[in-house]
Protein backbone atom coordinates (compact mmCIF):
# COMPACT_ATOMS: atom_id res chain seq x y z
CA UNK A 1 0.00 0.00 0.00
CA UNK A 2 1.03 2.99 -0.81
CA UNK A 3 1.87 5.81 1.67
CA UNK A 4 -1.01 7.64 3.27
CA UNK A 5 -1.75 10.39 6.14
CA UNK A 6 -4.08 9.02 8.33
CA UNK A 7 -6.30 11.60 9.65
CA UNK A 8 -9.28 9.31 10.65
CA UNK A 9 -8.32 8.57 14.32
CA UNK A 10 -11.80 8.92 15.87
CA UNK A 11 -13.25 5.79 13.69
CA UNK A 12 -10.20 3.58 14.77
CA UNK A 13 -6.49 4.14 15.93
CA UNK A 14 -3.50 2.33 14.31
CA UNK A 15 -2.14 -0.06 17.08
CA UNK A 16 0.26 0.92 19.96
CA UNK A 17 3.61 -0.99 18.41
CA UNK A 18 4.18 -2.50 22.95
CA UNK A 19 0.38 -3.47 23.04
CA UNK A 20 0.73 -5.57 19.67
CA UNK A 21 4.15 -6.88 20.84
CA UNK A 22 2.39 -7.43 24.29
CA UNK A 23 -0.65 -9.33 22.54
CA UNK A 24 1.47 -11.94 20.33
CA UNK A 25 2.54 -14.43 22.72
CA UNK A 26 -0.94 -14.67 24.36
CA UNK A 27 -2.09 -15.55 21.09
CA UNK A 28 1.18 -18.12 20.09
CA UNK A 29 2.55 -19.81 23.17
CA UNK A 30 0.20 -18.81 26.46
CA UNK A 31 -3.63 -19.88 24.69
CA UNK A 32 -4.91 -21.36 28.12
CA UNK A 33 -8.77 -20.53 28.87
CA UNK A 34 -8.44 -18.47 31.97
CA UNK A 35 -10.77 -20.79 33.86
CA UNK A 36 -8.47 -23.85 34.03
CA UNK A 37 -6.53 -24.18 37.06
CA UNK A 38 -3.41 -25.69 35.47
CA UNK A 39 -0.43 -23.10 35.25
CA UNK A 40 -1.64 -21.87 31.36
CA UNK A 41 -5.14 -20.59 32.46
CA UNK A 42 -2.76 -19.16 35.31
CA UNK A 43 -0.98 -17.23 32.89
CA UNK A 44 -4.25 -16.10 31.22
CA UNK A 45 -5.77 -15.30 34.11
CA UNK A 46 -2.89 -13.09 35.65
CA UNK A 47 -3.73 -10.94 32.54
CA UNK A 48 -7.32 -10.59 33.57
CA UNK A 49 -6.40 -9.69 36.58
CA UNK A 50 -3.40 -6.60 35.53
CA UNK A 51 -5.78 -5.41 33.21
CA UNK A 52 -8.63 -4.34 35.54
CA UNK A 53 -5.50 -3.09 37.83
CA UNK A 54 -4.57 -0.90 34.62
CA UNK A 55 -8.06 0.63 34.01
CA UNK A 56 -8.99 0.87 37.50
CA UNK A 57 -5.68 3.28 38.16
CA UNK A 58 -6.50 5.01 34.80
CA UNK A 59 -10.19 5.96 36.10
CA UNK A 60 -9.93 5.92 40.12
CA UNK A 61 -11.71 2.98 40.55
CA UNK A 62 -11.46 -0.53 42.30
CA UNK A 63 -10.37 -3.60 39.71
CA UNK A 64 -13.81 -5.20 40.30
CA UNK A 65 -15.66 -2.54 38.79
CA UNK A 66 -14.34 -3.28 35.39
CA UNK A 67 -15.95 -5.62 33.46
CA UNK A 68 -14.50 -6.75 29.59
CA UNK A 69 -16.50 -6.48 26.62
CA UNK A 70 -16.88 -6.72 23.17
CA UNK A 71 -16.29 -2.98 22.75
CA UNK A 72 -18.07 0.37 23.24
CA UNK A 73 -21.14 -0.66 21.43
CA UNK A 74 -21.96 -3.57 23.44
CA UNK A 75 -20.88 -1.84 26.85
CA UNK A 76 -23.35 1.16 25.83
CA UNK A 77 -26.32 -1.15 25.19
CA UNK A 78 -25.26 -2.83 28.16
CA UNK A 79 -25.24 -0.07 30.23
CA UNK A 80 -28.95 1.01 29.17
CA UNK A 81 -30.67 -2.12 28.87
CA UNK A 82 -29.02 -2.84 32.83
CA UNK A 83 -30.35 0.27 33.79
CA UNK A 84 -33.86 -0.16 32.60
CA UNK A 85 -33.79 -4.10 33.67
CA UNK A 86 -32.97 -2.75 37.86
CA UNK A 87 -34.52 0.47 37.92
CA UNK A 88 -37.31 0.41 36.06
CA UNK A 89 -40.59 -0.54 36.47
CA UNK A 90 -42.26 -3.44 34.33
CA UNK A 91 -39.14 -5.81 35.02
CA UNK A 92 -37.99 -6.57 31.31
CA UNK A 93 -39.78 -3.47 30.12
CA UNK A 94 -43.10 -4.71 28.44
CA UNK A 95 -45.04 -2.25 26.87
CA UNK A 96 -48.41 -2.76 28.96
CA UNK A 97 -50.92 -0.26 26.35
CA UNK A 98 -48.40 2.75 26.48
CA UNK A 99 -47.41 2.29 30.21
CA UNK A 100 -44.79 4.43 30.73
CA UNK A 101 -42.03 1.90 32.48
CA UNK A 102 -39.07 4.62 33.03
CA UNK A 103 -37.35 7.63 32.10
CA UNK A 104 -34.24 8.28 30.34
CA UNK A 105 -32.46 11.68 29.54
CA UNK A 106 -30.12 11.69 26.89
CA UNK A 107 -28.51 14.12 24.63
CA UNK A 108 -29.30 13.75 20.59
CA UNK A 109 -25.72 14.14 19.49
CA UNK A 110 -24.92 10.90 21.29
CA UNK A 111 -23.15 7.48 18.98
CA UNK A 112 -25.93 5.13 17.45
CA UNK A 113 -24.82 2.54 20.41
CA UNK A 114 -26.96 4.81 22.46
CA UNK A 115 -29.49 6.66 20.18
CA UNK A 116 -30.64 3.49 18.81
CA UNK A 117 -30.48 1.27 21.91
CA UNK A 118 -32.72 4.24 23.14
CA UNK A 119 -35.33 3.70 20.12
CA UNK A 120 -35.19 0.08 21.26
CA UNK A 121 -36.06 1.30 24.61
CA UNK A 122 -39.15 3.58 23.69
CA UNK A 123 -40.37 0.63 21.26
CA UNK A 124 -40.87 -1.20 24.88
CA UNK A 125 -42.48 1.39 26.58
CA UNK A 126 -39.70 3.60 28.32
CA UNK A 127 -39.85 7.09 27.59
CA UNK A 128 -36.43 8.90 26.73
CA UNK A 129 -35.61 12.42 26.38
CA UNK A 130 -32.77 13.76 23.86
CA UNK A 131 -31.47 17.01 24.99
CA UNK A 132 -29.48 19.49 22.11
CA UNK A 133 -26.62 20.45 22.55
CA UNK A 134 -26.38 24.11 22.12
CA UNK A 135 -24.63 25.45 18.68
CA UNK A 136 -20.97 25.17 20.14
CA UNK A 137 -21.81 21.18 20.34
CA UNK A 138 -21.88 21.37 24.17
CA UNK A 139 -25.02 20.19 26.39
CA UNK A 140 -26.16 22.44 28.63
CA UNK A 141 -26.36 21.50 32.36
CA UNK A 142 -29.19 23.27 33.05
CA UNK A 143 -31.22 21.71 29.67
CA UNK A 144 -30.22 18.14 31.21
CA UNK A 145 -31.87 19.56 34.68
CA UNK A 146 -34.30 20.37 33.47
CA UNK A 147 -35.08 17.32 31.52
CA UNK A 148 -35.33 15.34 34.54
CA UNK A 149 -38.84 13.80 35.68
CA UNK A 150 -40.12 12.28 39.18
CA UNK A 151 -39.51 9.16 37.20
CA UNK A 152 -36.40 9.55 35.34
CA UNK A 153 -33.84 6.21 36.10
CA UNK A 154 -30.89 7.42 34.08
CA UNK A 155 -28.88 10.08 32.76
CA UNK A 156 -26.53 9.09 30.00
CA UNK A 157 -24.36 11.73 28.11
CA UNK A 158 -21.07 11.21 26.47
CA UNK A 159 -17.95 12.47 27.62
CA UNK A 160 -16.45 13.59 24.30
CA UNK A 161 -18.31 13.70 20.68
CA UNK A 162 -16.96 11.32 18.18
CA UNK A 163 -17.89 13.82 15.22
CA UNK A 164 -16.80 17.55 16.63
CA UNK A 165 -14.78 16.25 19.31
CA UNK A 166 -16.74 18.52 22.02
CA UNK A 167 -15.79 18.06 25.34
CA UNK A 168 -19.27 17.83 27.92
CA UNK A 169 -19.64 18.60 31.85
CA UNK A 170 -19.43 15.90 32.83
CA UNK A 171 -18.92 16.19 36.95
CA UNK A 172 -21.49 19.09 36.86
CA UNK A 173 -24.11 16.71 35.21
CA UNK A 174 -22.49 14.13 37.99
CA UNK A 175 -23.35 15.84 40.75
CA UNK A 176 -27.21 16.32 39.32
CA UNK A 177 -27.52 12.68 38.66
CA UNK A 178 -26.45 12.27 42.03
CA UNK A 179 -28.48 14.96 43.91
CA UNK A 180 -31.73 13.40 42.15
CA UNK A 181 -30.39 9.77 42.49
CA UNK A 182 -30.37 9.03 39.42
CA UNK A 183 -27.94 6.78 37.73
CA UNK A 184 -24.94 8.39 35.52
CA UNK A 185 -23.71 6.57 32.52
CA UNK A 186 -21.58 8.22 30.51
CA UNK A 187 -19.71 6.67 27.01
CA UNK A 188 -16.33 7.35 27.47
CA UNK A 189 -15.22 6.01 24.03
CA UNK A 190 -13.33 9.18 22.14
CA UNK A 191 -12.31 10.21 25.73
CA UNK A 192 -10.74 7.49 27.13
CA UNK A 193 -6.66 7.74 26.88
CA UNK A 194 -7.20 11.14 25.36
CA UNK A 195 -8.13 13.22 28.37
CA UNK A 196 -8.00 12.27 32.18
CA UNK A 197 -11.08 10.43 33.72
CA UNK A 198 -12.03 9.99 37.23
CA UNK A 199 -14.81 8.38 37.71
CA UNK A 200 -14.87 9.20 41.65
CA UNK A 201 -15.06 12.75 41.06
CA UNK A 202 -17.46 13.00 38.24
CA UNK A 203 -19.86 10.80 40.26
CA UNK A 204 -19.95 8.58 37.15
CA UNK A 205 -21.67 4.93 38.31
CA UNK A 206 -21.13 2.91 34.48
CA UNK A 207 -18.59 4.46 31.59
CA UNK A 208 -17.84 3.16 28.41
CA UNK A 209 -14.57 2.40 26.46
CA UNK A 210 -13.39 1.15 23.64
CA UNK A 211 -9.86 -0.42 22.74
CA UNK A 212 -9.59 0.44 19.17
CA UNK A 213 -9.98 4.26 19.73
CA UNK A 214 -6.82 4.59 21.80
CA UNK A 215 -4.40 2.46 20.13
CA UNK A 216 -5.44 -1.20 21.38
CA UNK A 217 -6.85 -3.95 19.34
CA UNK A 218 -11.25 -3.43 18.00
CA UNK A 219 -13.51 -6.02 19.01
CA UNK A 220 -12.87 -5.39 22.79
CA UNK A 221 -13.81 -2.78 25.26
CA UNK A 222 -14.16 -2.09 28.93
CA UNK A 223 -17.69 -1.56 31.36
CA UNK A 224 -17.02 -0.26 34.44
CA UNK A 225 -19.82 -0.19 36.60
CA UNK A 226 -19.78 1.31 40.48
CA UNK A 227 -19.66 -1.30 43.21
CA UNK A 228 -23.02 0.19 44.48
CA UNK A 229 -25.24 -0.09 40.78
CA UNK A 230 -26.71 -3.05 40.19
CA UNK A 231 -26.20 -5.02 37.13
CA UNK A 232 -27.71 -7.36 34.64
CA UNK A 233 -25.82 -10.12 33.19
CA UNK A 234 -25.31 -9.44 29.43
CA UNK A 235 -24.41 -13.02 28.23
CA UNK A 236 -26.14 -15.88 30.15
CA UNK A 237 -23.48 -19.25 30.18
CA UNK A 238 -20.16 -19.70 32.29
CA UNK A 239 -19.05 -17.56 35.91
CA UNK A 240 -16.58 -15.51 33.68
CA UNK A 241 -16.69 -11.47 34.75
CA UNK A 242 -18.03 -12.20 37.74
CA UNK A 243 -21.15 -14.13 36.04
CA UNK A 244 -22.32 -10.93 34.30
CA UNK A 245 -20.61 -11.29 30.77
CA UNK A 246 -20.36 -15.13 30.32
CA UNK A 247 -18.04 -16.69 27.20
CA UNK A 248 -14.18 -17.33 27.17
CA UNK A 249 -12.43 -14.29 27.57
CA UNK A 250 -10.28 -12.72 24.65
CA UNK A 251 -7.10 -12.91 26.45
CA UNK A 252 -4.95 -11.62 24.26
CA UNK A 253 -7.28 -8.33 23.09
CA UNK A 254 -7.65 -7.56 26.42
CA UNK A 255 -3.78 -7.66 26.73
CA UNK A 256 -3.37 -5.73 24.09
CA UNK A 257 -6.16 -2.96 25.34
CA UNK A 258 -4.59 -3.04 28.60
CA UNK A 259 -1.45 -2.40 27.20
CA UNK A 260 -2.48 0.40 25.31
CA UNK A 261 -4.42 2.14 28.13
CA UNK A 262 -1.66 1.89 30.30
CA UNK A 263 0.03 3.87 27.61
CA UNK A 264 -2.03 6.16 26.93
CA UNK A 265 -2.87 7.31 30.33
CA UNK A 266 1.03 7.36 31.03
CA UNK A 267 1.67 10.04 27.90
CA UNK A 268 -1.55 11.71 28.00
CA UNK A 269 -0.52 14.86 29.25
CA UNK A 270 2.69 15.48 26.77
CA UNK A 271 0.66 13.68 23.86
CA UNK A 272 -2.18 16.18 24.81
CA UNK A 273 -0.15 19.16 24.72
CA UNK A 274 1.72 18.06 21.34
CA UNK A 275 -1.33 17.19 19.90
CA UNK A 276 -3.54 20.10 20.55
CA UNK A 277 -0.35 22.78 18.97
CA UNK A 278 -0.80 20.82 15.29
CA UNK A 279 -4.41 20.91 15.78
CA UNK A 280 -4.84 24.63 16.59
CA UNK A 281 -1.98 25.25 13.59
CA UNK A 282 -4.16 23.09 11.31
CA UNK A 283 -7.48 24.84 12.47
CA UNK A 284 -6.28 28.39 12.43
CA UNK A 285 -4.93 27.68 8.83
CA UNK A 286 -7.54 26.46 7.22
CA UNK A 287 -9.54 29.03 8.36
CA UNK A 288 -7.49 31.91 7.53
CA UNK A 289 -6.50 30.22 3.97
CA UNK A 290 -9.39 28.28 2.87
CA UNK A 291 -12.71 30.81 2.14
CA UNK A 292 -15.64 29.78 3.87
CA UNK A 293 -14.17 27.79 6.12
CA UNK A 294 -16.23 27.30 9.52
CA UNK A 295 -15.26 25.01 12.77
CA UNK A 296 -17.44 23.11 13.74
CA UNK A 297 -17.65 22.67 17.66
CA UNK A 298 -16.58 24.55 20.43
CA UNK A 299 -13.18 25.99 19.41
CA UNK A 300 -11.17 25.15 22.63
CA UNK A 301 -13.62 22.80 24.51
CA UNK A 302 -12.57 19.57 22.19
CA UNK A 303 -10.38 17.00 22.05
CA UNK A 304 -6.81 17.31 21.37
CA UNK A 305 -6.96 15.26 18.24
CA UNK A 306 -10.52 16.91 16.16
CA UNK A 307 -11.14 19.56 13.27
CA UNK A 308 -14.32 19.47 11.82
CA UNK A 309 -14.72 22.69 9.90
CA UNK A 310 -17.72 22.86 7.22
CA UNK A 311 -16.91 24.47 3.83
CA UNK A 312 -19.43 27.04 1.96
CA UNK A 313 -20.31 25.38 -0.97
CA UNK A 314 -18.13 22.01 -0.68
CA UNK A 315 -19.49 18.97 -0.02
CA UNK A 316 -17.56 16.34 2.47
CA UNK A 317 -18.04 13.24 0.94
CA UNK A 318 -16.55 14.97 -2.43
CA UNK A 319 -13.74 16.19 -0.53
CA UNK A 320 -13.20 13.09 1.39
CA UNK A 321 -13.14 10.95 -1.97
CA UNK A 322 -10.91 13.53 -3.73
CA UNK A 323 -8.36 13.43 -0.33
CA UNK A 324 -7.98 9.89 -0.78
CA UNK A 325 -6.85 9.99 -4.11
CA UNK A 326 -3.89 11.96 -2.69
CA UNK A 327 -3.44 9.02 0.33
CA UNK A 328 -5.00 11.58 3.00
CA UNK A 329 -7.55 9.54 5.23
CA UNK A 330 -10.02 12.17 6.14
CA UNK A 331 -13.79 11.72 6.97
CA UNK A 332 -17.71 13.61 6.48
CA UNK A 333 -18.38 12.52 10.12
CA UNK A 334 -18.92 9.39 12.60
CA UNK A 335 -17.66 6.02 9.84
CA UNK A 336 -21.67 4.42 10.77
CA UNK A 337 -22.99 7.67 8.77
CA UNK A 338 -20.27 8.70 6.50
CA UNK A 339 -21.43 5.53 3.80
CA UNK A 340 -25.33 7.43 3.85
CA UNK A 341 -25.92 10.09 2.68
CA UNK A 342 -27.92 12.01 5.71
CA UNK A 343 -26.83 14.85 7.19
CA UNK A 344 -24.90 14.15 10.24
CA UNK A 345 -26.93 13.76 13.13
CA UNK A 346 -24.54 15.54 15.54
CA UNK A 347 -24.20 18.77 13.39
CA UNK A 348 -28.08 18.76 12.88
CA UNK A 349 -28.73 18.36 16.57
CA UNK A 350 -25.95 21.80 17.20
CA UNK A 351 -28.33 23.28 14.83
CA UNK A 352 -26.18 23.91 11.97
CA UNK A 353 -28.39 24.62 9.18
CA UNK A 354 -28.98 21.06 6.77
CA UNK A 355 -26.80 22.35 3.65
CA UNK A 356 -23.59 23.01 5.82
CA UNK A 357 -24.27 19.05 7.66
CA UNK A 358 -23.36 18.45 4.18
CA UNK A 359 -20.15 20.63 3.54
CA UNK A 360 -18.40 19.14 6.91
CA UNK A 361 -15.14 17.10 7.22
CA UNK A 362 -13.42 15.78 10.14
CA UNK A 363 -9.87 15.60 10.35
CA UNK A 364 -8.54 13.52 13.42
CA UNK A 365 -5.05 13.38 13.56
CA UNK A 366 -2.58 11.77 16.23
CA UNK A 367 0.58 12.05 18.19
CA UNK A 368 2.33 11.06 15.35
CA UNK A 369 0.52 13.68 12.95
CA UNK A 370 3.96 16.10 11.73
CA UNK A 371 3.48 19.88 11.37
CA UNK A 372 4.89 18.22 7.52
CA UNK A 373 1.60 16.17 7.37
CA UNK A 374 -0.17 19.23 8.58
CA UNK A 375 1.18 21.36 5.87
CA UNK A 376 0.36 18.93 3.20
CA UNK A 377 -3.12 18.48 3.78
CA UNK A 378 -3.99 22.27 4.64
CA UNK A 379 -2.46 22.79 0.93
CA UNK A 380 -4.45 20.01 -0.35
CA UNK A 381 -7.87 21.46 1.08
CA UNK A 382 -6.94 24.53 -0.44
CA UNK A 383 -6.91 23.00 -3.92
CA UNK A 384 -9.52 20.54 -3.88
CA UNK A 385 -12.14 23.27 -2.49
CA UNK A 386 -10.84 25.28 -5.80
CA UNK A 387 -11.38 22.27 -8.06
CA UNK A 388 -14.44 21.93 -6.48
CA UNK A 389 -15.60 25.02 -7.09
CA UNK A 390 -14.59 25.32 -10.50
CA UNK A 391 -16.36 22.28 -11.25
CA UNK A 392 -19.43 23.05 -9.19
CA UNK A 393 -19.81 26.83 -11.06
CA UNK A 394 -19.11 24.75 -14.51
C1 LIG B 1 -16.43 4.15 18.29
C2 LIG B 1 -17.45 4.58 19.26
C3 LIG B 1 -18.36 3.67 19.82
C4 LIG B 1 -18.42 2.24 19.41
O1 LIG B 1 -17.31 1.50 19.82
P1 LIG B 1 -17.01 0.10 19.11
O2 LIG B 1 -15.92 -0.51 19.93
O3 LIG B 1 -16.59 0.40 17.72
O4 LIG B 1 -18.27 -0.70 19.19
C5 LIG B 1 -19.26 4.15 20.76
N1 LIG B 1 -19.27 5.44 21.13
C6 LIG B 1 -18.41 6.34 20.62
C7 LIG B 1 -18.45 7.75 21.10
C8 LIG B 1 -17.49 5.95 19.66
O5 LIG B 1 -16.65 6.85 19.14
Amino acid sequence: MRNYIYMDNAATTKMNKVAFEAMIPYLAKYYGNPSSVYMLGDISSKVLNEARETFADCLNCSPEEIYFTSGGSEADNWALESAVRNYGRGGIGRNINGRNLGHIVTSSMEHHAILNKCKELENRGFMVTYVNPGRDGIVRTEDIHRAIRTNTILISVMTANNEVGTLQNISDIGKIAKRHGILFHTDAVQAFGHIPIDVKKWNVDMLSISGHKFGGPKGIGVLFVSKDTKLTPMIYGGKQENGMRAGTENVAAIKGMSVAAGEACKTMRKRGIETVRVRDYMIDNILRYVPGARLNGHRDLRLPNNINISIDGVNGESMVIMADNYGVCISTGSACSSKSTKPSHVLISMGVPEKECFESVRLTISEETTYEDAEYVINLIRKLVKEIKTHTLA
